[in-house]
């Protein structure tokens, strides 16, 4: 996702085959993308449809320009991450035989609590998720947007999640005993996100859905979805 404040530009996590994505959403969109955009990176948690293009966001940008991508995430977070990428990207192309660390890359920034974005203020708060996933709240003033990132559904988030004016929420639908598993210790079910108030659905949009949610329009989907509306993939959500 990419959040435009005023032309300034925040990308929220970077799924594998990010070409893929922009060429498809440079087809079907509402706005063109290319990946030069991605200048400043929030991540929110280590699972592959977050996390996955990373790397391949890393070669692209360092062959390409000369200024690193910042990469923002608690530094936990930003360490799982370098765990995570180093066998595949600590020998490199730098040519003069030595290790690459992560700082060769990307610019990391560990988020402080209430961080300083210059011109707004980011919160975290860890979700109901695993691995550790982070929650982001971020606080123009007078304005205050909640993104919930992966999370089963969770009355402490939600409290979390309410001061803002718009949220967007994550959700589950269809069934969530499958494979043997429980999918409500980790992502939240329509069910469940029903029973919140009507003033909290009105603010909220849902995401992180699968792509048989509905058919032709967003409008009309496959299930109840009471007083929410769904982020649509491809298409702009003006928050104000
Ligand atoms: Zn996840």
């Amino acid at each position: 996702m990419i959040l435009n404040m005023d032309g300034r530009e925040i990308f929220i996590d970077c799924p594998a085959y990010i070409p893929k994505m922009l060429a498809d959403n440079n087809k079907n969109g509402e706005g063109k993308v290319t990946i030069d955009r991605y200048k400043e990176l929030i991540i929110t948690h280590m699972h592959a449809d977050h996390v996955g293009g990373v790397e391949e966001l890393a070669y692209w940008q360092y062959f390409k320009t000369e200024n690193p991508i910042k990469l923002y995430a608690p530094k936990w977070l930003l360490q799982d991450l370098w765990t995570h990428l180093r066998t595949a990207m600590e020998e490199s192309a730098r040519g003069d035989g030595g290790l690459a660390s992560m700082d060769w890359f990307f610019e990391p920034i560990p988020l402080q609590d209430k961080h300083d974005f210059g011109g707004f203020t980011v919160e975290t708060h860890v979700t109901k998720h695993f691995p550790r996933t982070v929650a982001y709240m971020f606080d123009f003033g007078n304005f205050k947007f909640g993104y919930s990132s992966d999370t089963g559904f969770d009355r402490n988030l939600i409290e979390w999640l309410d001061r803002a004016d718009v949220i967007l929420h994550e959700c589950r639908f269809g069934p969530t005993n499958v494979l043997g598993g429980d999918l409500n210790t980790l992502h939240s079910s329509i069910a469940d996100m029903l029973t919140l108030p009507e003033s909290f659905q009105r603010k909220t949009h849902l995401y992180h859905y699968a792509d048989d949610t509905f058919d032709d329009d967003p409008l009309k989907p496959n299930y109840e979805i009471g007083h929410y509306r769904l982020l649509v993939q491809n298409k702009t959500l003006k928050l104000l």
